[in-house]
C-alpha cells in the first residue's frame, strides 16, 4: 500500500484531464493524472477531429473558441510530439431555400463577432467540393476551421506533462475521498492514498461518479454519437463538411434532425438518432462520416439502423461515396449539460476540488483553452474569460463534505 502525494490529482485522462496536467506541470505543479480505464477511454478516443468555429452561437463559447485556436497554432511547435493540426477550412452545404434563410442569419451574427465566414454560392462551393451532389444549392466557407488527431493531441500532451514530471496511474479509480484541513485525501481502489491540495474531476460524461463522492450532483449526461470510418481514398474536396442541418439541430435542439435525404418515411428514424452531417477527412485518407446524437444512457454500442441513415446520409451529399469501403464503425460519449455549457470551476463547499467536465461536442477544440483558464483557477489567477456562464454550482446544490 502506497501513500502518494501530490500539488494537483486529476480524474480522468481525455483530452481536458490531459491538456490540464499539461498546463499545470508547466507551471511547476506535480501531476498525478489518474484514469479508471486509459488515456483516451472516453469520448476524447471515440469522436470526430474538428477544430470548429462556425458551428458555435456568437457568445462566450465561440470567443473561448477563437482563443483556442491561436493557442493550438502555438502548440502544434511547443508539445513534443505532432498532433496533426491543419487549417483546412470548413463548408456548411446548404440542401434548401428554408436552411439558407437560417444560415444567412447565423453567419450574419458571427461575422459581427468577429468571425470570418461567409456564404457561398453553389459555383464557388464546386471549387472546394467538385464532389458535392448536384441540388446542394450553396455553402458556408470559413477558412479559420481546423483539425487536429484527438489520439495524437493526448499523448502529445500526455508526453509534454510527463517529461515535467506528472505521473499517470491507469486502470485506477478513486473510492472515497476525505476531505484534509488543507486538501484531500483519495482513497484508491488498488490500496494506495493519495494526498493532494486539489483535485480537479475531468471525467468527462462519468463526472458525476466522482462529484457524488463528495455529496454534490452535477447534471452532466452522455451523448451518443456513432461514426463510419471509410477505407483510406485520395482527398475527395479541399475542406471539411457538415450540414446546415447539423448546425440546425445543434440551434434548436427539440427539432433536432430532419433527415438530410428528405422524405417523410425517412424523417422519424433520423429525429430518433439525432442525426447530423459532419464529413472529415483524416491525415491518412481515411474519411470520418457522423453522426448521431443519442440520449441512450452510457451504451457505446453501434447499431445498423443508424449506420444506415449515416450511410444514406454521406451518399446523398457525395453520391461518389456509394463506391467507398467502410472499414469500422465507433460510438463515443459526449459529456452533455442541460445549458450546453461546461462545467469549470470550484465545486461550491469544496475549496480546492474542481471540476472541467459536460464539453458535449466541443471538447476536443476547447481542451487548450479549458486547459488555461482551469490552470489559472487552481493556481489563484483570475482568467482572461468571465467564468459565471461555467459555474459549477449553477443549478444549485452544494459538496456535502
Ligand atoms: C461522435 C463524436 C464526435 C465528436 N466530434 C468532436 C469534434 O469534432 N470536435 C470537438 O471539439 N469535439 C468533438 N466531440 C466531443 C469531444 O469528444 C468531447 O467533448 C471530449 O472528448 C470530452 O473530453 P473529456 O476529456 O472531458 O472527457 P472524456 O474524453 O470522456 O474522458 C473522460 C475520462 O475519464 C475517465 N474516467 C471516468 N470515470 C472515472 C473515474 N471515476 N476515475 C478516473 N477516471 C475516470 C474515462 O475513462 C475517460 O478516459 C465529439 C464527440 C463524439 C462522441
Amino acid at each position: 500500500m502506497a501513500y502518494l502525494r501530490c500539488d494537483v490529482a486529476i480524474l480522468g485522462a481525455g483530452v481536458n484531464g490531459t491538456s490540464i496536467a499539461y498546463e499545470l506541470s508547466k507551471r511547476g505543479k506535480k501531476v498525478l493524472l489518474i484514469d479508471k480505464i486509459v488515456m483516451g477511454a472516453g469520448a476524447s478516443g471515440s469522436c470526430d477531429d474538428m477544430i470548429l468555429l462556425q458551428s458555435k452561437k456568437p457568445g462566450i463559447l465561440l470567443e473561448m473558441a477563437f482563443k483556442s485556436l491561436e493557442l493550438f497554432e502555438s502548440l502544434k511547435d511547443e508539445l513534443p510530439s505532432d498532433i496533426e493540426f491543419e487549417t483546412r477550412g470548413g463548408t456548411i452545404l446548404i440542401e434548401d431555400e428554408e436552411h439558407l434563410a437560417i444560415m444567412e442569419d447565423f453567419v450574419a451574427s458571427q461575422n459581427k463577432y468577429g468571425l470570418d465566414v461567409e456564404i457561398i454560392d453553389r459555383k464557388r462551393l464546386l471549387q472546394l467540393q467538385p464532389l458535392v451532389a448536384e441540388d446542394i444549392i450553396a455553402s458556408t466557407y470559413s477558412a479559420r476551421d481546423s483539425q487536429v488527431n484527438p489520439m495524437l493531441l493526448m499523448k502529445a500532451f500526455l508526453l509534454g506533462a510527463r517529461q515535467k514530471g506528472m505521473e499517470l496511474l491507469s486502470r485506477t479509480r478513486a473510492t472515497s475521498v476525505e476531505r484534509l484541513n488543507s486538501g484531500w485525501r483519495l482513497l484508491l481502489d488498488s490500496g494506495d492514498s493519495v494526498e493532494t491540495e486539489v483535485v480537479v474531476n475531468a471525467a468527462g460524461a462519468w463526472a458525476n461518479d466522482i462529484t457524488k463522492l463528495i455529496g454534490f450532483e452535477v447534471p452532466i449526461t452522455p451523448r451518443k454519437g456513432q461514426v463510419i470510418v471509410t477505407e483510406a481514398i485520395p482527398p475527395l474536396g479541399a475542406t471539411n463538411v457538415w450540414s446546415a442541418q447539423y448546425i440546425v439541430s445543434k440551434l434548436k435542439p427539440q427539432d433536432a434532425a430532419k433527415n438530410a435525404s428528405g422524405g417523410a418515411a425517412a424523417q422519424a428514424p433520423a429525429e430518433r438518432f439525432g442525426l447530423g452531417f459532419a464529413f472529415t477527412g483524416t491525415h491518412n485518407g481515411n474519411y470520418l462520416i457522423g453522426s448521431t446524437r443519442e440520449n441512450r444512457g452510457f451504451d457505446k454500442s453501434t447499431d445498423p439502423e443508424a449506420i444506415g441513415l449515416l450511410s444514406a446520409q454521406v451518399e446523398r451529399f457525395f453520391p461518389v461515396m456509394s463506391k467507398i469501403n467502410f472499414i469500422r464503425t465507433f460510438a463515443g460519449l459526449r459529456p452533455s449539460t442541460p445549458d450546453g455549457y461546461p462545467f469549470l470551476g470550484e465545486i461550491p463547499g469544496a475549496p480546492g476540488f474542481f471540476i472541467a467536465a459536460g464539453h458535449e461536442g466541443d471538447g476536443i477544440a476547447l481542451s487548450p483553452i479549458t486547459a488555461l483558464v482551469m490552470a489559472d483557477l487552481i493556481t489563484g489567477k483570475k482568467p482572461k474569460f468571465p467564468m459565471e456562464t461555467f459555474d459549477p454550482g449553477r443549478f444549485g446544490g452544494k459538496a456535502g463534505l
